[in-house]
């Protein structure tokens, strides 16, 4: 069967190549693969930066954002379901958390991850998987189903942010998310969606992720226009921020930025060691006589792609059509390569293996 693969630490070593299919293993389901979508992360593993290959392998199947068909009914599933894979595997050691079927919370470093860490990704026609790590979503968002994944990790952040602000009484009106990537625009779509006065800041806004906000009611600012720094005096109190970029000066003016019990959810992978000066003191004051929460968030457990399937279903009730505007190309997985290295505008590039 065909898989896009990588030599990780190797940049330019992705190819489509021939694999064995997966060999079927008791109690799991096969899934024939419909798309797979590209993020940061692979991005960063195509660099050559981030990634490592299953024990004894030398190359990586990648693909984390992926949904597909189960083949044929067992461990739950129907043969026909939708259904889209989770990412992260626990640890061997067992941590607490993984012991707890919290892997997103792993303490020992040493969970696995599909298509980024010691596990075969999904970019392959076909995939097995146990079914506890697999999430059915409704039919009818089959088109858009591989960004359920991305929407996990923004559903994550926010549910953690709302959890950590129970520690007084908060009544959110502002949120501010940095960044027009996926990531972004989901985090937006999610907070307009819970009610909050939404506005995304970017470099990268267009008219077409400009048009893209305004349907779900959110604002825009332009980095050109208005620096990072000038945000809160520009739009009061930041009672939330998403920071989406994983740009060190952005993560400084979501740290200066953000408002009195304001909590700032840090999502964005920065790789590289970039430096820039950041005014601790100053910084520091505000966050003590502020009350404020600064936390980092990666992955998801299963309540957040629970989430993300619910909200998928009503979003697409609410915003027709919106989601699949975020899917801006679709390539098969031969024009992996070329596609990838071109530089876009696209917001998701998918690998489409099946329709
Ligand atoms: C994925 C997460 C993963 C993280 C770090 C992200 O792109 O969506 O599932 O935990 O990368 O590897």
């Amino acid at each position: 069967m065909k898989a896009v693969s990588v030599v990780p630490r190797q940049p330019g070593s992705a190819h489509c190549v021939d694999v064995e299919p997966p060999p079927r293993t008791r109690g799991a389901v096969e899934v024939r693969t419909l798309a797979v979508g590209v993020c940061g992360t692979d991005q960063e593993i195509l660099a050559g930066l981030y990634g490592a290959a299953p024990a004894g392998a030398a190359r990586l199947i990648l693909g984390h954002e992926a949904c597909g068909v189960v083949e044929r009914s067992g461990g739950g599933f129907r043969g026909g379901d939708l259904v889209v894979p989770m990412v992260r595997r626990p640890c061997p050691e067992r941590c607490p958390s993984c012991r707890a079927g919290e892997a997103d919370m792993c303490v020992s470093g040493h969970y696995r991850e599909r298509g980024i860490k010691e596990l075969h990704g999904f970019m392959a026609e076909r995939f097995v998987e146990a079914p506890a790590y697999l999430v059915p979503l409704a039919r009818p968002l089959r088109p858009v189903a591989m960004l359920l994944e991305p929407l996990t990790v923004v559903e994550k952040g926010v549910a953690q942010a709302f959890r950590l602000q129970r520690r007084l009484r908060w009544r959110p009106r502002q949120a501010l998310v940095l960044g027009a990537g996926p990531i972004g625009l989901l985090g937006a779509a999610l907070t307009r969606a819970l009610g909050l006065e939404t506005t995304l800041w970017s470099r990268r806004v267009n008219p077409s992720r400009r048009a893209w906000l305004e349907r779900i009611g959110a604002g825009t600012l332009d980095a050109e226009a208005c620096p990072v720094e000038a945000l809160a005096a520009r739009l009061g109190n930041l009672d939330l921020i998403l920071e989406c970029t994983g740009a060190p000066p952005v993560i400084v003016g979501a740290l200066l930025g953000l408002g009195a019990n304001g909590v700032c959810c840090l999502l964005g992978v920065s790789g590289g060691e970039d430096t820039v000066q950041v005014p601790v003191a100053r910084w520091n004051l505000r966050a003590v006589l502020e009350n404020q929460v600064v936390f980092g968030s990666v992955n998801a457990h299963r309540r957040d792609f629970e989430a993300g399937a619910r909200h998928m279903a009503a979003w697409a009730r609410r915003w027709p059509g919106l989601l699949p505007a975020l899917v801006t190309r679709q390539v098969p997985p031969e024009a992996f390569e070329s596609a990838v290295a071109r530089q876009s505008d696209d917001i998701k590039t998918v690998v489409r293996f099946a329709e």
